[in-house]
């Protein structure tokens, strides 16, 4: 099959941190200059483990000072024009990725990256054409290539906060790349569960056996020829949906072109989807979308388990549970960790299905 031809430039900002465009013509030509005084950045970013829980947490204090909640004309995340210089240098783009200037990670310690979808600042991911979406699988593709080749890293995680709801800072359509120096809690969890059930049946793959249930059952919201999206059985959050390809890979790389094809169509229309779940007149769906992807570390402490017993999917989930109600994890969920939901799966699913385009 044919591949796609994207147009990948590779700059530098004022103070040094990488910026990518990637581009839909491979034409064009993105040679401005980032014309801002700025000062290096200074980052602090600090990993400590948690003696009891084994846990990671990140400190990094000088996220304090970050923009917050920029008038529109102020937007970090759009194109520069005249003398309004932004975080993009060029008079457009398609697909814009750069070094995050208040990073959660950085140094040896991982790094982040944002993701700016689109150079309009009023749509939402949504909104993209197939070709804009596709664009962005290509560039969350390339950087979880790029950044796995970092000494410093091994897990890539790709994920979109949408909403002010959900501590939302920048209007403007992005999401973000956290390259993390370890394992990240939720991945090693999973990976214990794949070599216990590879243990326990003599070698089945646990995200399989998942798959092959759910397609069998009542929680299916959207199947494709290559992908399938479905509320878990044991969803934690009121509307969770998990979108998997239908052929087990462990990352964005191992997606074929088929694959690669079809998922615009898919994401979109369950993106769509979701801002349809409450009803006409409800302020746009607050949601979090999160790939899970093989960690590219070591993995002997899950004993018999190697990359490509991981597979990857996309969790996406909203924290409203109902019209101007937002799920708060509070005692149980904070202080145990023990999610208690009040939509049965079950009923997400028959709303999710409900509310499909016409
Ligand atoms: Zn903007």
């Amino acid at each position: 099959m044919e591949s796609r031809a994207v147009k990948k430039t590779s700059t530098r900002l004022a103070d040094g941190r990488e910026l990518i465009y990637y581009d839909q013509r491979d034409d064009a030509v993105r040679d401005a200059v980032d014309k801002r005084p700025l000062e290096p950045t200074v980052t602090t970013s600090e990993v400590r483990r948690d003696p009891l829980l084994g846990d990671s947490i990140a400190v990094a204090s000088h996220r304090q000072g970050r923009t917050y909640h920029p008038p529109a004309d102020e937007c970090p995340l759009c194109p520069s024009q005249g003398d309004r210089l932004s975080e993009i240098p060029d008079s457009s783009y398609d697909v814009a990725v750069f070094e995050n200037r208040f990073p959660s990670l950085a140094g040896d310690s991982g790094r982040c990256e944002v993701v700016c979808f689109t150079s309009d600042h009023q749509a939402s991911f949504a909104d993209l054409t197939e070709e804009q979406a596709r664009l962005v699988l290509d560039a969350w593709t390339d950087r979880t290539s790029e950044l796995s080749h970092l000494p410093s890293v091994e897990q890539v995680f790709c994920f979109e906060n949408r909403g002010a709801e959900i501590g939302v800072t920048l209007g403007h359509p992005h999401g973000q790349i956290y390259a993390y120096p370890f394992t990240t809690p939720r991945t090693a969890l999973m990976l214990r569960s794949v070599a216990a059930h590879k243990e326990a049946t003599g070698g089945e793959n646990l995200f399989d056996a998942v798959l092959a249930r759910e397609l069998a059952g009542e929680r299916v919201v959207l199947e494709g020829e290559h992908w399938v999206a479905f509320v878990p059985y044991a969803a934690h959050w009121p509307y969770e949906v998990h979108l998997y390809p239908k052929k087990r890979v462990p990352d964005l790389l191992g997606l074929d072109e088929a694959a690669r094809t079809e998922f615009p169509k898919v994401y979109l229309e369950l993106l769509r989807r979701f801002d349809r779940i409450f009803g006409e007149g409800e302020p746009a769906t607050p949601y979090i979308a999160a790939w899970h992807q093989a960690p590219f570390g070591a993995l002997e402490e899950f004993e018999g388990v190697n990359r490509d017993d991981f597979g990857l999917h996309l969790e996406l989930f909203t924290i409203r549970r109902t019209s101007g109600k937002l799920k708060f994890l509070a005692g149980s969920e904070s202080g145990m960790n023990v999610f208690i939901n009040d939509v049965p799966p079950e009923s997400a699913a028959r709303r999710l299905r409900e509310v499909a385009s016409s």
